[in-house]
């Protein structure tokens, strides 16, 4: 056994079977201590929403926290987010600009105000009125600035600067820590996951309980470095670590 990056994603990945989480977790904490594996969650989660997953199933503590669909990296239990990333978002970015073109989008429902973050402006988007994200994206692309779209389970929409989302923020933790590819895994089960397993030739764990659009993603994009798994969240996490031999 050797030491490995392992990035999740928290809802309907690494939590959503306790049994399974609670074994996971040991098996995950005690590989740190052994070999120097990092642990990373990532997620769309604000700070805020995170706290309350955190509690509610009595997370243990990553090394790196990444928030907010990867505009937030928090390392080692920091309360700040890490500057060097937030400097690297911060170019071509300006959320006030982004809201007065989405203000002309009746069927845009802003999040709550917690869910709004200095790199992410958040709308829920009914999957039915999802048919005006080309108009939406072509409105948005004439302000020049750096931003990217991305929907998500048929409700969320995030607007994040261009060089962010969760793949990115897993390379830029990657390369700091000095891990390889091979030895990286990435887990998740929505459409904000396909940024992780897209980004590059990291080991993929699909959950079985994947959504349509992250399964028919995979079968379009086809990869021997990733694997979907039989069984769901966190059960569907152990089954690929061991298939990629990263768990015995
Ligand atoms: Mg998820």
């Amino acid at each position: 056994m050797t030491k490995f990056l392992f990035v999740t994603d928290l809802d309907h990945t690494f939590v959503g079977d306790d049994q399974a989480l609670l074994e996971l977790s040991d098996r995950l904490q005690r590989h740190r201590a052994e070999y120097g594996t990092k642990i990373v969650y990532s997620t769309g989660r604000s700070p805020t929403l995170y706290q309350e997953l955190q509690l509610q199933k009595n997370l243990f503590s990553p090394d790196a926290l990444v928030l907010s669909v990867g505009t937030e990296i928090y390392l080692d239990g920091s309360n700040n987010p890490d500057p060097q990333w937030s400097s690297i978002l911060s170019q071509g970015w300006d959320s006030q600009k982004i809201l007065s073109i989405t203000e002309q989008f009746p069927e845009l429902v802003l999040q709550p105000d917690t869910e709004q973050r200095p790199f992410k402006v958040s709308f829920f988007l009914k999957a039915e009125l999802s048919g005006i994200l080309p108009q939406l994206e072509s409105e948005l692309q004439k302000t020049k600035l750096n931003i990217k779209l991305i929907y998500s389970s048929g409700i969320d929409l995030d607007i994040l600067p261009l060089t962010s989302d969760k793949g990115q923020a897993m390379q830029f933790l990657r390369q700091k820590w000095e891990f390889a590819a091979e030895q990286t895994v990435v887990c998740g089960d929505s459409g904000n996951d396909i940024a992780l397993f897209a980004v590059g030739r990291e080991r993929g764990i699909i959950v079985g309980n994947a959504r349509p659009e992250l399964i028919q993603w995979h079968n379009q994009n086809p990869a021997d470095y990733r694997y979907l798994a039989q069984n769901r969240c966190a059960a569907g996490i152990m089954e690929g670590l061991t298939y990629f031999g990263f768990l015995e």
